[in-house]
């Protein structure tokens, strides 16, 4: 709020031109204030001016506050045969300069007459309060007047201001104050921008209400990479911390293996000997190279044929991958040189990319030594060339197997082998044998040294431990250090070194073995009298709950299933059986346990409002209980559910007299309401019930509850919730709720209502719908709807809400309808491509259905999916071709659908002609 003048009367500060009016000292409690005062009770055709200086505009404030503080006297009080009166005038005058002194009754304008809550009497003085709007000002500035015509009033204090919406920082977006419009123009698009390190796809835009409120945001900001939200800012992520992406997550902990050093990372960097894949995310951890493979070993299976089974372990460290795949190099060593043993050996499954540890070699020479490498690859391999020198580098490891020989044995068969080697070149005075007894033909020799030559000898045990043949010693060497890292360059991974030997004891060896009418409500008996009494007025709410609704035993309630879930707990369906009553289904809202004393009222309020309302359209309570500790609301029972859901799942099974009886039904009820000048504010499809007979009541009521308990509701920045595609625009702007801002609604369940329990406004935003509502576009009629109800749509949107229709001419215009069916032939203008929103129009891609299939699920027709297919109408162009009765004939029966699938046919058919998207 923004004050543009202010005044106390005082002695000193006169700055008004006075005619008759004076400035007077008044005492109230003891203290002494001044006054503007005019007292001329008794004397015939006062006109007595007072005007205030010039108050400049700002001129964007074209709608401003006056708050006057006035006392009025009792014209009791006098002698009853003077003329007196008990008001007084407010008038404006626009200018665009100061005039001084000069004052030209002509020139004000009436705003409105100003009467008192309380007068004051003989005893006591009674300052009242008033809040006016003067709106829809242009000028540079204006006065303000006040017009004594026989009154006798003394004016405190006047205060003038305009609402503004307060700069603020709103998910991340500046927005600049805002000064709120006029009535005319209740809703100001506001454009923000992002805070610093912030970005957005679009421009964040905001609604300022004319009550100095921002509503309905779009365009969201993020904070960059590196970022991230504190408070209303957006703050470096801190060192070991890092934020890839725009988002409104936190900055995530660096991943293993990497390293956050400086602060604002959109990433950590892998450590020094660690890697990423192409592949990996740059937000995951970075992985080392694998080890080794271990464990490797040789067994000869089928000798004769040179075949050889390689097996091994997997490394110890895959670096921390999953991605590891082994790669087997053969090569023949002689003498210390070693080459690549060439094409023609063969490998089962491969010789690279293998994922299993185990590979079958074949076509290799019977008397040939050869050397398996045997390495490891992980996605990260690529990079081992650029590794420095590993220090987990394995050195060279040896495996060895042997077979024994065939000849006729004179000794029990071996069963232990022992194996000694040794450095070839060791000094023969200090040489050291290794002496393995061994269970297998092989074994892994591992920590050999490199580029060494070693001699071997193996002798067979028989069981009792006696020797039995041996080999010569035979000599292998290892590699050199240097040729392991060659190859580790090539492989990339670490390498585990191995010689397999295939040593033969004797040649020859032999191979070791591994409803139409009766539906409306007939018309209310029951005049309301009454005018609607809000609880809260009541100080102890547990007072109202008792006026106004009948209390219940609890033992008179079954509840029998669940049909729902309210904001404070389940609803049920069950029985209610009053001693001496007939037995009636009814609805039972819970209160779920673990309340507050707040929560209970509010929850009991619906009861108290409910229960105030007797009528065929609004659901009745049958009552509450409130003495027991689980408290409960019990209503009639209304079997169809709530209407929304209801229409949805009817979709075209209701011809539009049906629907009209249904309409005519809730304008009755509101039209109760709103005689009873109860003001619904939520009114909306999911807040009708519908019975068994197709009867609609209206529901939810309540107080704090109304909207909180909407799921449609969207919060504003003073926490309040509108469902904005059902609320009038003055109502979201200042929060002007009135019986005319719920003859909008009305028109807005109309459109539900004809449209099926369609979504208004379909996918548009919130924000979207604002705007277009503000740009003057309204919804299209929907299919098949009767030019007669659009155009009553239509007046419920009227900007102007004192032009709206009342709820009574609604309900007779509806009736009208309903006596004259004939009245609903005429079917109002439609677009089939706007209202059932077919892929072709949505404005981005235009293209065609691919399929029947996909346009049938576009128009909501999937159930007759198989009745296009039998009929081998299979493609978009066969569909083009068809015509009403093939469509009949192909079995669509429902008149409702019938129409649906005709009207979208035209409309595919139609694609030159423009699109009129809420044409007015
Ligand atoms: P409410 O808390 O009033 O929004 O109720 C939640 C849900 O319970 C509604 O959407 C309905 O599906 C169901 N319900 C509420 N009252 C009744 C009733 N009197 N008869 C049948 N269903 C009801």
């Amino acid at each position: 709020m923004e004050i543009l003048y202010m005044f106390f009367a005082s002695k000193v500060l006169i700055c008004v031109v006075l005619f008759q009016w004076e400035v007077v000292q008044k005492t109230l409690n003891g203290s002494q204030f001044y006054a503007y005062s005019v007292c001329n009770v008794g004397e015939p055709e006062q006109d007595n001016w007072l005007r205030t200086t010039f108050i400049q505009r700002r001129p964007s404030a074209s709608r401003i506050f006056v708050e006057l503080q006035f006392i009025v006297r009792d014209c009791n009080s006098f002698d009853a045969s003077v003329p007196c009166k008990e008001t007084f005038n407010l008038f404006t005058s626009e200018s665009d300069a100061d005039v001084g002194t000069t004052f030209r009754k002509g020139q004000f304008k009436k705003v409105v007459t100003i009467a008192p809550d309380e007068i004051t009497s003989k005893n006591g003085m009674r300052i009242n309060t008033e809040t006016k709007v003067v709106d829809n000002l242009s000028r540079k500035g204006f006065y303000l007047a006040f017009q004594d015509i026989g009154a006798c009033v003394a004016l405190l204090s006047v205060k003038v201001y305009y609402k503004a919406c307060t700069a603020t920082v709103e998910s991340l977006a500046r927005f600049p104050e805002t000064v709120a419009g006029s009535e005319n123009q209740a809703l100001r698009e506001v454009k923000g921008e992002c805070v610093e390190n912030a970005q957005s796809e679009e421009v964040p835009r905001i609604y300022c209400t004319a009550d100095g409120e921002w509503v309905v945001q779009v365009g969201h900001c993020q904070c960059k990479p590196g970022y991230e939200k504190v408070g209303d800012t957006c703050q470096e992520c801190q060192p070991g911390f890092f934020k890839a992406a725009s988002s409104d997550g936190k900055c995530e902990p660096c991943p293993a293996n990497t390293q956050g050093l400086e602060a604002g990372a959109a990433f950590c960097p892998c450590m020094d000997g660690f890697y990423q894949a192409p592949t990996d995310p740059i937000t995951g951890p970075c992985s080392g190279l694998p080890t080794a493979p271990r464990d490797l070993v040789a067994t000869t299976t089928q000798l004769s044929a040179g075949k050889l089974l390689l097996s091994w372990s997997p490394p110890d460290d895959t670096g921390g991958r999953s991605d590891i795949t082994y790669s087997v190099e053969c090569q023949s060593c002689e003498g210390g040189a070693c080459r690549p043993c060439g094409e023609k050996i063969r490998y089962e499954p491969a010789s690279a990319g293998l994922t299993l540890t185990r590979v079958t070699v074949s076509e290799l020479d019977a008397h040939l030594n050869y050397t398996f490498i045997v390495e490891a690859h992980s996605g990260v391999s690529m990079f081992a060339g650029q590794a420095s020198a590993r220090a987990h580098k394995p050195v060279t490891s040896l495996s060895l197997s042997w077979d024994v020989s065939p000849r006729p044995r004179l000794h029990a068969p071996p069963i232990r082998y022992e194996l000694t080697y040794r450095k070839k070149d060791d000094n023969l005075d200090v040489t050291t044998y290794t002496v393995l007894i061994l269970e297998k033909s092989s074994v892994q020799i591992s920590e050999l040294a490199p580029g060494t030559a070693y001699l071997f000898r193996v002798q067979a045990l028989s069981s009792d431990g006696s020797p039995g043949g041996s080999s010569i010693e035979e000599q292998y060497e290892t590699l050199h250090e240097s040729t392991v890292g060659d190859l580790d360059f090539f492989g990339g991974a670490v390498m585990l070194f191995i010689v397999v030997v295939v040593l033969f004891l004797k040649r020859n060896s032999h191979s070791r073995q591994g409803a139409e009418d009766n539906y409306f409500s007939s018309p209310e008996q029951l005049k309301p009298l009454k005018t609607y009494v809000d609880p809260h007025t009541y100080e102890d709410p547990n007072v109202a709950v008792l006026k106004f609704a009948t209390e219940i035993h609890p033992s008179h309630i079954t509840k029998q299933k669940v049909i729902g879930a309210g904001e404070f707990g389940e609803v049920y369906r069950g029985i209610l059986k009053v001693p001496g009553r007939k037995d009636v289904a009814v609805a039972i809202k819970t209160l779920k346990p673990g309340y507050t004393e707040k929560q209970r009222q509010d929850f009991l309020s619906e009861a108290s409002i409910m229960g105030q309302f007797t009528h065929q359209n609004i659901i009745r309570l049958e009552g509450v209980v409130t003495k027991f500790k689980h408290a409960m609301i019990v209503t009639e029972y209304m079997e169809n559910g709530a209407l929304d859901r209801y229409l949805k799942d009817h979709d075209g099974e209701f011809s539009s007299f049906q629907l009209v009886g249904m309409l005519r039904g809730i304008a009755a009820g509101m039209k109760y309401l709103s005689d009873m000048s109860y003001v619904h504010r939520d009114l909306a499809a999911r807040n009708i019930l519908v019975n068994n007979n197709l009867e609609c009541k209206v529901s939810d009521f309540g107080l704090s509850r109304v909207l909180e308990d909407d799921p449609e509701g969207t919060y504003t920045t003073s926490g309040g919730k509108i469902p904005i595609r059902w609320t009038a625009p003055e109502a979201i702007a200042y929060r002007k709720f009135t019986s005319a801002s719920d003859v909008w609604s009305f028109g807005i369940v109309m459109w539900e209502v004809m449209a099926f329990g369609e979504r208004p406004y379909w996918d548009m935003s919130n924000h979207e719908v604002m705007k277009a509502i503000n740009e003057a576009f309204r919804l299209p009629a929907p299919m098949d709807c009767p030019s007669a109800v659009y155009q009553l749509m239509l007046q419920c949107w009227l900007q102007d809400r004192s032009k709206r229709p009342r709820f009574g001419d609604i309900v007779s215009l509806l009736d009208k309808l309903l006596r004259s069916p004939d009245s609903l032939k005429t079917i109002a203008d439609f677009d089939p491509r706007v209202s059932i929103r077919l892929p072709s129009t949505s404005g981005s891609d235009g293209s065609p259905f691919r399929s029947v299939s996909e346009w049938l699920e576009s128009i909501k027709m999937s159930q007759y999916s198989e009745n296009f297919t039998c009929a081998g109408i299979i493609n978009m162009d066969q569909v083009l071709q068809m015509k009403n009765e093939d469509i009949k004939n192909i079995g669509v029966r429902l008149p409702g659908h019938l129409k649906r699938i005709a009207y979208s046919i035209l409309g595919l058919k139609d694609q030159t002609s423009t699109l009129s998207v809420f044409a007015v």
